[in-house]
């Protein structure tokens, strides 16, 4: 089976294309350069940039692939959570395509198409935690199956990768800022011991707040002490020691060692070497270039939906900004076509 990904929901405009018997065929990804000037996306850009975008992308994904568009067997895009004037871009090149090729649409949510990246060289066994660390989420779920997700917890304010962004704009640093400040922190010292927000906390066991770690980074930044490679590294070990800490505690709990990273922060190599110190948990992560955003988990994802629980949508199935992965399953099957 042929799937057409197409992910759109912040961004960058990617379209994949993944056969079940061959695997990742193309994976073209234009990113949205323009954005850097301002240190972070402005909708209104990223929206035009996407429908300039989609068709070039489109063609050299298919073109890569060496198919056509018959030759494709199902449409997957995904259709939330995300910047709503992006995901209406790819969801409305994915209606036209399925509308005119006549070829079924699988809607994708676009956390469980981060979660589920780390499936396609090979399938992961069931259970285990998912620790989501990208650009507008931080999260823990436990994934007892493919559309059978309980939410454990999440960030109260600032996403991880939003937080890298915003220290590496105060250090004066380019967009995005998470490989800037990982590679800077390599060469620099823990100076300064930041707070572990929430770490320890019964209430919020599994939540995650990063706006006062944010606020305590750049008052440090504006003295102009530290040199900034230590500023970076202080600031990597408080976020990775409480990412790290509160997985495996949370492993622990639920009895479960298997743990899966997703997300564009899952990209870090400090987070990485920090979970392989735990020998007596399987922990996985994508391959670099399925971190941050792509079309092939999407098509990936949609072909396991397909596959496994037979499901797409009608054409009237729409778009949304907000959806929690756990809700997401349930939200589908009033429009399974
Ligand atoms: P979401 O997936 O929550 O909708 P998004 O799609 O914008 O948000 P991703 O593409 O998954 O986010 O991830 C982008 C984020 O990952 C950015 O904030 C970026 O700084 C961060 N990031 C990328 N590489 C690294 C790294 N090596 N270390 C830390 N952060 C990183
Ligand atoms: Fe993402």
């Amino acid at each position: 089976m042929i799937v057409l990904g197409i992910e759109t929901s912040c961004d960058d405009t990617s379209v994949a294309v993944y056969d079940s018997e061959k695997g990742i065929l193309s994976n073209v990804v234009s990113s949205q350069l323009i954005h850097a000037q301002f240190g972070g996306v402005y909708p209104e850009i990223a929206a035009r940039e996407h429908t300039k975008n989609f068709l070039p992308v489109l063609d050299k994904a298919l073109k890569d692939a060496n198919i056509v568009l018959s030759d494709i067997d199902a449409i997957a895009t995904t259709f939330m959570p995300g910047l709503i004037v992006s995901l209406v871009a790819g969801v409305s090149g994915a209606k036209a395509l399925s509308f005119s090729v006549k070829k079924p649409l699988i809607p994708v949510h676009h956390i469980e198409a981060h979660i589920f990246a780390n499936f396609i060289k090979k399938e992961i066994e069931y259970p285990f935690l998912a620790l989501v660390v990208s650009g507008g989420h931080t999260e823990l779920i436990l994934v007892k199956e493919f559309e059978d997700y309980i939410y454990l917890g999440g960030t109260l304010d600032d996403a991880v990768g939003e937080v890298y962004d915003k220290v590496a704009r105060a250090l004066g640093l380019g967009f995005p800022g998470g490989p800037i400040i990982d590679k800077l922190a390599k060469e620099g010292k823990e100076v300064i011991k930041f707070p572990r927000p929430l770490l320890n906390d019964e209430e919020n066991k599994y939540n995650f707040s990063f706006s006062g770690l944010k606020s305590a980074v750049i008052r440090e930044i504006n003295k102009g002490i530290y040199k900034q490679e230590d500023i970076a590294k202080s600031f990597q070990n408080a976020v990775v020691d409480v990412l790290v800490k509160k997985t495996v505690l949370a492993c622990k709990e639920f009895g479960i060692n298997r743990v899966v990273v997703a997300g564009g922060v899952s990209a870090n190599s400090q987070l990485r070497e920090e979970f392989l110190n735990f020998k007596d948990l399987e922990v996985h992560f994508p391959p670099m270039y399925l971190c941050t955003d792509n079309g092939a988990m999407v098509a990936y994802t949609g072909y396991k939906r397909f596959k496994e629980k037979g499901v797409a949508v009608s054409l009237d199935f729409e778009a949304k900004a907000r959806c929690r992965i756990d809700k997401f399953p349930q939200l589908l099957r009033s429009f399974h076509a």
